[in-house]
């Protein structure tokens, strides 16, 4: 047995003080801080990697969905998602594709870029390379977050919170009760390969299927994207690491390695019965492994698959979604689909495409859209606290649609604004008017339904 260590008492430097915190520098992070930083407050951002954009940047996962209803008509999310949009179109990083399961295809590179000027632009403090470690409470109030980076363990001050971790970190060392499954979708490690489209009539998803067993993998599914302005290149997401929790360190480690793994296996069946004189060549493995599952707290209201799949209309609501109940397998390959419209797909092979079928009736009129109520970032038990991003309160079903981007992206939009809003009144986010979130949203471009 490894024995336990004490680890000295000592008091930290506090480098920072400001009025908000946000812990996680994803976009749903970045956007909490700029919408609280237009609205005046102090904001500073801890991110644990090199760069602001979490699964988009460091993840390398580049399809941004839909920003209309189910018929492609009706718009229903603009806000910081619909900005960014415009700012990446001056550097061609990105293409509006609007196909069924993507709408834009980004360089995220460029993205890395915008995100850094964002960060700057607006006055917000980054903290890169910058581990949150732990909380700080006096007299029972979270004050402080306690950080690492390369000078040490350090405190930061502030009056609210964001945990945009993923994983809820912040939330989960304050106690915030969460659930981690059933049945955790599994992490993906992306990959940008060169040469795959340039394979003539070779179908290396088949070769893969059919030979894979020879290099150690087993039969999967993958999907991947084109990028905008580098022809021959695309991301691959073809990895499941199955039966993982990433939000624990010795899966995450092994996950990652596992997803490389994977990743070269993938393309040594490639080298091994493609075309002799067609060359494929890895140009880039994602710097983080893609989660797509972890903890999901328990926050004032629990998001179902109901509520999502007939369109539940809320009066709190603070984003709009259209993207499909989106489910890959936990235990095996494999992904369901399920839409607003009745319909199911099941994809369970690579080079096959996927059963279809009904999950139920028609209805006389299916919903185009579905809602996040405020109240699934909000709880009780931590006054100054609100949560953004992946960890919100949804269970399986409903989780699986609102997981993608431009859903969370809004989740961080309404958070900064919560708490930009209750440091103005002197107040806490746990308090917050869900119907002046929702005006202050909209004047800041987002829309309201
Ligand atoms: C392989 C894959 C493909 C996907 N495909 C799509 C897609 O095509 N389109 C789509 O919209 N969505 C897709 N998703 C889902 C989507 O990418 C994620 O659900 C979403 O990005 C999660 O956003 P988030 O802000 O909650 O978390 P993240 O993007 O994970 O951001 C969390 C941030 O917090 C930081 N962080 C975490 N812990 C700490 C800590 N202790 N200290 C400091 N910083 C910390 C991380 O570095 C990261 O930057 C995909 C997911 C995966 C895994």
């Amino acid at each position: 047995m490894l024995l336990s260590v004490k680890e000295p008492e000592r008091t930290v430097d506090c480098v920072h003080e400001t009025d908000l915190v946000v812990v996680g520098g994803s976009c749903t992070g970045v956007f909490a801080a700029v919408r609280a930083a237009r609205l005046g407050a102090r904001v500073a951002i801890i991110d644990k990697q090199n760069c602001f954009g979490g699964m988009a940047t460091a993840g390398a996962v580049n399809i941004w969905h839909s920003l209309h209803d189910t018929e492609g008509q009706r718009p229903i999310i603009g806000g910081l998602t619909l900005e960014m949009v415009e700012r990446l179109k001056k550097r061609d990083a990105v293409q509006d594709c609007s196909t069924v399961s993507a709408a834009f295809r980004m360089n995220t590179e460029e993205l890395k870029i915008d995100l850094d000027e964002w960060v700057l632009g607006h006055g917000i403090v980054p903290f890169l390379n910058t581990y949150y470690c732990a909380p700080v409470l006096e007299d029972g109030r979270l004050t402080a977050v306690i950080v690492e980076n390369k000078n040490g363990r350090k405190a930061i001050r502030a009056r609210q919170f964001v945990d945009a971790s993923g994983d809820g970190d912040l939330a989960r060392d304050l106690g915030l009760p969460f659930e981690l499954g059933p049945g955790l979708q599994p992490p993906t490690l992306c990959a940008k390969i060169f040469g795959l489209d340039a394979l003539g009539d070779f179908d290396w998803q088949v070769a893969v299927q059919e030979h894979g067993h020879e290099f150690g993998l087993e039969k999967d599914w993958g999907w991947g994207s084109a990028i905008p302005g580098l022809p021959g290149m695309k991301l691959r997401a073809d990895t499941h690491v199955f039966n993982t929790d990433a939000s624990d360190a010795e899966q995450l480690t092994r996950a990652e390695i596992e997803g490389r793994r994977q990743v070269r296996a993938i393309m040594d069946v490639i080298r091994a019965y493609g075309p002799s004189d067609k060359r494929i060549a890895l140009a880039d493995l994602a710097a983080a492994l893609g989660v797509r599952e972890s903890r999901r707290f328990r926050m004032r209201y629990r998001l179902t698959g109901d509520d999502v799949l007939f369109g539940r209309p809320f009066d709190d609501a603070i984003a709009n979604g259209s993207y499909r109940v989106d489910i890959h397998h936990a235990d095996g390959p494999g992904v369901t689909f399920r839409y607003l419209d009745g319909t199911e797909s099941v994809i369970r092979e690579r080079g096959r495409s996927g059963e279809k079928g009904r999950w139920r009736d028609p209805l006389p009129e299916d919903p185009t859209f579905y809602q996040i109520p405020l109240r699934c970032l909000l709880q009780d038990r931590v006054a100054n606290l609100a949560l953004a991003g992946r960890m919100l309160d949804a269970d399986p079903t409903a989780y699986s649609a609102a997981r993608v981007m431009v859903n969370l992206n809004q989740t961080g939009e309404a958070a900064g604004v919560a708490c930009a809003l209750a440091i103005r009144n002197g107040g806490d986010v746990a308090a917050s008017d869900a119907q002046a979130v929702r005006a202050t949203l909209a004047e800041g471009g987002s829309i309201m339904l």
